[in-house]
């Protein structure tokens, strides 16, 4: 049998078709009118006033983080359950990252946590500048009780949304939960436009200042004119009308990865000691990666000998997100939490996901499974 990947690219007719036709264009520079027709349709989707595509979802944080102001000794909170890139933005302005645990209940931000972070931060008059929310592995976070915190102490909030592109939350859009929110269309993400990102928003100003930072930041000028520190940031139109092509094919794409959860979820019920990512009720994960926690006494096994037995067959899994504040380059962070991040780290592992996976395959996967918890 093939190999099976983590979550490959999985690419659409309709997206090689405008492809070639931004290449036959010639608009094959960061601007063109795929690029603005991109940005319109994310920003319909997020239901935002405004989107701006551009090379990745980090540049979306990093731009994110510049337009809030930030300046060395500014603190940030972030999830500490995440991928590098959302807490290396915070490091790219000069920024202190202060990493906060997960929620049992959804594996995102603990929004008590914050809570008492922030009412803590507000006794000592050191509060954050931004508070920075992961979406993980396609769910949001518990918004309904993160906003209102955030928005007591003034604190605006960035929503990464980098893993939750197609998800819902409380019948509202993954992408509109943040005062600025991103996504990703790096190659393993639920689509890909071959990489790049897109930051949303209500704020107008803020769109003009991210377009005008993300293109080297010219001054209206004749001649290249620079006040401000610029950045090379704009996404291509031939990605942007890859994206497009992958935009339309995102409904069927979310489907495929939910009926993949299910599958996973349906085959294993049986084994003990296997527990998946908790879904929030009222909240459409678009399970990006199915994930689950291997407890190695029930199970008879651990999550590295069902990772090894995968990979004999060739067939990608992967350890659940290292926490921030367990890598050695962010050791000097604050903390705030327990061990429940970390317990996913030691237990969790991403099963293959891709949206072009086959019952035959999914069969095969949850079969080697099974076989490792008996010892086979
Ligand atoms: C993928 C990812 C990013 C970065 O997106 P790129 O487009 O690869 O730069 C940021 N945050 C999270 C949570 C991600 O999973």
């Amino acid at each position: 049998m093939k190999q099976i990947l983590l979550s490959p690219p999985h690419m659409s007719a309709i997206a090689r078709s405008l492809l070639l036709d931004a290449f036959d264009s010639n608009w094959v520079a960061p601007e063109g009118p795929h690029v603005e027709a991109f940005e319109r349709e994310n920003a319909a989707l997020a239901r935002r006033e405004r989107a701006v595509a551009l090379t990745s979802g980090t540049a979306g944080l990093h731009l994110s983080l510049v337009l809030l102001g930030m300046e060395p000794g500014d603190e940030v909170y972030t999830s500490t359950l995440t991928f590098a890139a959302t807490a290396n933005a915070i490091r790219y302005v000069g920024a202190t990252p202060v990493f906060v645990d997960s929620d049992p209940a959804s594996w995102n931000m603990d929004p008590d946590l914050l809570a008492e972070a922030l009412a803590d931060a507000d006794r000592r008059g050191k509060l954050p500048k931004a508070v920075l929310v992961v979406d993980l592995y396609g769910q949001c976070a518990e918004y309904d009780r993160i906003l209102p915190v955030c928005e007591r102490y003034g604190i605006p909030v960035i929503e990464d949304a980098a893993e939750a592109l197609g998800a819902r939350y409380q019948a509202r859009p993954a992408g509109s939960f943040g005062d600025l929110s991103v996504f990703s269309f790096n190659g393993n993400k639920i689509i890909t436009a071959g990489g790049g990102g897109m930051l949303v928003t209500d704020r107008h100003d803020w769109a003009d200042r991210a377009r005008f930072l993300a293109r080297q930041a010219r001054d209206p000028a004749p001649h290249y004119e620079h006040s401000t520190l610029g950045f090379n940031y704009a996404m291509s139109n031939l990605l942007a009308a890859t994206g497009r092509g992958q935009l339309q094919v995102l409904p069927q794409r979310v489907r495929a990865r939910r009926a993949n959860n299910a599958f996973y979820r349906d085959a294993l019920k049986c084994a003990p000691g296997l527990e998946f990512m908790p879904a929030l009720p009222d909240s459409e994960s678009t399970f990006w990666l199915s994930v689950m926690m291997v407890d190695p006494e029930a199970f008879g096994a651990t999550r590295n000998d069902v990772r090894e037995k995968l990979a004999g067959h060739d067939i990608e899994s992967r350890p659940a997100w290292k926490p921030m504040h367990l890598q050695p380059v962010y050791r000097d962070c604050r903390f705030i939490g327990g061990g429940v991040a970390e317990a996913i780290f030691e237990a969790g592992l991403c099963l293959p996901s891709g949206s072009d996976l086959t019952t035959p395959q999914l069969e095969v996967v949850c079969d080697l499974i099974l076989r490792t918890g008996r010892g086979l």
